[in-house]
């Protein structure tokens, strides 16, 4: 393996929605794969038809790709190792299953569902591991089965499955690049169905010939998948190719430590796009589930640049990783802080303009949509939202006029004296030149002053007939950005439509 290029996978069955921990796996097999200038594949593995669903591969690639993540080769783009759905390479299975059979490594198992299960029951019972008693096991490999009645069954075209025949009294052992050394004693391997009787591969089966005709150098998956390394290993061994090495990563929990499920919260990477989060963040977090940088390093936000140079396997922990949903908005916020405002004007734009198709404006369309003055608003609301389509819904009064007003806002800071303040202000505001923040403050304050009133008199009312709720960005900067026009609208119908309540 010195000196080869090293080639990673990630390997989804076509099943639906991406997993986060999908996500995870494909990210740290591409993470590696980068760093170490080597190739990301993406392998899809159908094998198991029944839970096959239409356009979940597609969809996959999408969200990977979404993702920044962006496989060398994979169905779509091709390659020299294809084709890479193994459902389109069945004869390559079959071609090995033969060289399996020939070499007695494998044996034709004729037994019923019913049959099986019954001895799993008795099995069970006994206080035994529920194991395949190897009743179709042929005389020749060391069983009890005649070979003319396995010839006769397969001349008569009976259903059957071919199994592997795990070797006796042996142990497999192997070194996982995240655990350490592990081992297992051969009388816990099950003879593993390698051929199902659909004629189509296993999982088991399929990946070790795909894994070694791919080449590729190191298998990265989950933790699920540490129990299948001896039957895989054994395979191996069978036909005399070296494995891969290999990497189980921690489970991902809730926070109550519990497996992470979909009974908790969202599993799908695909609502959390729908949800406004960015790859940015959704990669930053995911990369930090069971990885980090190591001792000293106080950072938390990574690029996927900064990740590719600084991940490494002997970094990942084996102890599970706590899937915290308030981390990633605590990042998407941390991302929303620092993202170049045209990269966040190309965001808000077509979600403003959807909303200008379903919703009227009062204010000159083509001033709102201007570069100009998103940048305002992005400038003044960054700090404060928490996802980029919030520049539009949570900041709708840059755009939209207020639909109300805060009942409670009304009630604490609407005084009695309140709309003859605010009308005579208007005034004021109305004769300013220079409609800025620091020109509206200084005459909000000369207002004020001889009437011995606080500027908070006027401030409150003033947020709340423009923007219709009691909390948001500085007011004068905000009113800047409203446009004179705009404001003195506002105030006019605020005026009309709130009254004092004693
Ligand atoms: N198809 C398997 C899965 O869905 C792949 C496991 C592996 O990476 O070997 O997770």
């Amino acid at each position: 393996m010195i000196g080869q290029r090293v080639r990673t996978r990630f390997a989804p069955s076509p099943t639906g929605y991406l997993h986060v921990g999908g996500l995870r796996t494909a990210l740290y097999n591409y993470l590696f794969a980068k760093k170490m200038q080597g190739e990301f594949i993406i392998r899809i593995e159908d094998t198991d038809q029944g839970r096959k669903v239409e356009g979940a591969q597609k969809s996959l690639i999408k969200t990977l790709e979404w993702a920044g993540i962006v496989a060398d080769e994979s169905p779509e783009k091709g390659g020299k190792f294809g084709p890479y759905v193994q459902s389109e390479r069945l004869d390559i299975y079959a071609g090995y299953c033969q060289q399996l059979l020939d070499d007695q490594h494998a044996y034709y198992c004729f037994a019923s569902h019913e049959e099986l299960e019954e001895n799993r029951q008795l099995q069970i019972k006994q206080g035994l591991q529920p194991k395949y008693n190897r009743k179709w096991l042929p005389e020749e490999m060391g069983g009890s089965m005649p070979p003319s009645l396995i010839r006769k069954k397969l001349d008569e075209g009976d259903p059957y499955v071919i199994r592997m025949k795990v070797p006796d009294y042996i142990s497999v052992w192997f070194e996982d690049i995240i655990r350490g050394p592990v081992e297992f004693d051969s009388a816990t391997i099950d003879d593993q169905v390698l051929m199902k009787s659909d004629g189509f591969p296993t999982y088991h089966f399929a990946s070790v010939i795909d894994d070694h005709l791919m080449e590729f150098t190191h298998i990265i998956r989950g933790e699920e998948w540490l129990s299948s390394m001896p039957k895989h290993l054994l395979l191996y061994e069978f036909f005399g190719w070296e494995p891969p090495k290999v990497a189980h990563l921690p489970l991902l929990l809730n926070a109550d430590r519990s497996k992470l499920s979909k009974r908790q919260g969202d599993v799908a990477v695909e609502d959390y796009v729908r949800k406004g989060y960015s790859a940015d963040a959704i990669i930053n977090f995911v990369a930090m589930l069971g990885w980090n940088e190591g001792e000293g390093s106080e950072q938390e936000v990574y690029s996927m640049d900064q990740l590719i140079e600084k991940f490494s396997l002997e970094r990942v922990g084996k102890a599970g990783a706590v899937f915290n949903v308030d981390k990633l908005n605590w990042l998407e916020k941390q991302y929303i802080k620092s993202r170049p405002g045209e990269k966040l004007i190309a965001v808000i734009k077509p979600i403003l303009q959807a909303e200008l198709e379903q919703k009227k404006s009062l204010m000159p369309i083509e001033t709102i949509t201007s570069d100009d003055y998103l940048a305002k608003v992005i400038e003044l609301m960054r700090e404060r939202v928490g996802f980029e389509h919030e520049f539009v819904t949570f900041s709708s009064y840059f755009f939209f006029e207020p639909e109300s007003y805060d009942e409670e806002a009304v009630k604490k800071r609407w005084a009695v004296d309140t709309s003859v303040l605010l009308h005579e202000f208007t005034a004021i505001l109305y004769t300013l030149e220079e409609f800025s923040a620091e020109n509206i403050e200084a005459h909000l304050k000369e207002f004020v002053a001889p009437k011995s009133l606080k500027a908070a008199v006027l401030i409150h009312p003033l947020r709340i007939v423009t923007s219709g709720v009691s909390f948001g960005p500085s007011l004068y900067h905000m009113l800047e950005v409203l446009g004179k026009e705009t404001v003195l609208r506002r105030i006019q119908k605020g005026i009309e439509t709130i009254s004092f309540q004693p």
